[in-house]
């Protein structure tokens, strides 16, 4: 069949251990045969980002931030055993640290919803999309120990000025204690809340901003007031065309909430409520596996956004031990597929290639169909029949790409 030509290129982040071997099998099976497209290639490879001195993470965060798409596999971030392992001249720092301060971006982590897979919260069935303010708060503040009685300040001198503009006692202490001082910015919170709006007009799907503003009355209230303002002045037309809204809500008031509800909604968090709430989702939905993730940051361009794709698991060392034995694995793929079709779906809306578009929801009909039609791999067994699920319940991770790439075939064939 004739392939489906996409208009610009693609940057391809590999990565390390099972998940590399799984990312050539997916090129190779799912995505190659049906598309002509210009794929720009980085090595993240742990090897290569050694020999390049790291050099590679940037020049392939130039390249995303240039072509609006990058797809990235999961990569090993080194620690001291890894340092060993591998040789490396130092502990580099983790790839995706490195991409995301490089773009300003803001991470959107969503489970793949599998109807027969089930879930520790079971009343959840539309996707609940957590976006983490990943920058600045408790994660960036200063903080000490107190060892006896005495007062706690905080000042802020404004640059050129020789006195401060602002000094308040934060507490008399009587005795020992801690204190932390934290911060953030207008110009990170405002990034922030584009990429939120942009998200919840890409998936069709309401954003809700969480904060304790009822306690913290000018610290949390702030993001309120930049996501209001831009919600007015730029969203709110587009947000009434496809049916949604911005609403903030109480933190505490949004997660009882979420345990009861179906889902269908993107929730905004700052740093430490960010953290988490989406480790929160991440077990309530139930696997690790089934977990996808974008990057989304503000391009150079009015209204342009950048996407970068990924599975939000790692490499899946213990896998690759077996895999270097010679042993076949059951690694589950699905959420490192979706890095492609996601990344795929950017890059068509950017373009206006509605064809590419549907090839990436037919492969992700296609890794949904197959789980449903009883062809999983282990970890996704284990979820459905226990930790008793025999080796007739699952199928290798070469035995459930083959499976996927048949129905992926039959159902473009038929559209
Ligand atoms: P991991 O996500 O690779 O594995 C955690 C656990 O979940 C393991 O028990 C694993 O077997 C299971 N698991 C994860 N994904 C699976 C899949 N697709 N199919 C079946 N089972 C799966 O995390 P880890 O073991 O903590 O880390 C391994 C390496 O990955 C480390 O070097 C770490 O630095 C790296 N890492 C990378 C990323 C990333 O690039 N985004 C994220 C996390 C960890």
């Amino acid at each position: 069949a004739r392939k489906i030509v996409v208009k610009n290129p693609v940057v391809d982040l590999d990565g390390d251990e099972m998940t590399r071997i799984i990312w050539q099998r997916i090129k190779d099976q799912l995505i190659l045969p049906y598309l002509d497209i210009d794929i720009k290639y980085y090595d993240l490879g742990m090897e290569n980002r050694d020999k390049t001195d790291d050099k590679v993470t940037l020049e392939a965060a130039e390249a995303i931030k240039k072509y609006k798409v990058g797809i990235k596999c999961a990569t090993i971030t080194p620690d001291n055993a890894r340092v060993k392992e591998f040789n490396l001249k130092q502990k580099w720092k983790s790839p995706n640290g490195t991409i995301r301060n490089a773009l300003n971006g803001t991470v959107f982590r969503e489970p793949i919803f599998i109807d027969n897979v089930p879930r520790f919260i079971p009343a959840w069935k539309k996707p609940i999309v957590i976006a983490r303010h990943a920058f600045g708060d408790q994660y960036k503040s200063t903080d000490f120990e107190v060892d006896g009685p005495g007062k706690y300040e905080v000042s802020f001198t404004p640059t050129g000025a020789n006195e401060p503009s602002m000094r308040k006692t934060v507490y008399d202490f009587a005795g020992p204690g801690v204190g932390l001082a934290m911060f953030n910015t207008n110009e990170s919170i405002t990034a922030f809340a584009h990429a939120c709006f942009k998200m919840a007009i890409d998936r069709k799907l309401p954003l809700y901003l969480g904060t304790k503003s009822t306690v913290i009355s000018t610290y949390d209230a702030y993001w309120d007031k930049i996501f209001i303002s831009l919600y007015e002045s730029e969203y709110k037309s587009e947000f009434e065309k496809a049916g949604i809204w911005y609403e903030h809500r109480l933190v505490d008031d949004m997660v009882a909430q979420l345990v009861k509800m179906e889902g269908g909604l993107i929730l905004a968090l700052g740093n430490m409520l960010g953290d988490i709430i989406s480790d929160l989702v991440a077990q309530g939905c139930g696997s690790l596996a089934l977990m996808s993730s974008v990057l989304v940051a503000k391009g150079d361009k009015p209204g342009e956004f950048i996407y970068e794709s990924e599975a939000a698991h790692g490499t899946v060392t213990r896998h690759f031990r077996q895999h270097q034995q010679g042993k076949p694995t059951s690694t589950n793929p699905v959420a490192s597929i979706y890095a492609w079709t996601r990344g795929l779906i950017h890059r068509a809306q950017l373009d206006g290639t509605p064809d590419l578009e549907a090839f990436a929801q037919n492969l992700e009909t296609a890794c949904i169909e197959a789980v449903k039609g009883g062809i999983m791999t282990k970890d996704l067994a284990i979820s459905i029949h226990g930790n008793s699920a025999g080796p007739d319940t699952y199928v290798t991770t070469d035995e459930y790409i083959a499976e996927v790439a048949r129905r992926l075939s039959a159902l473009q064939a038929s559209d």
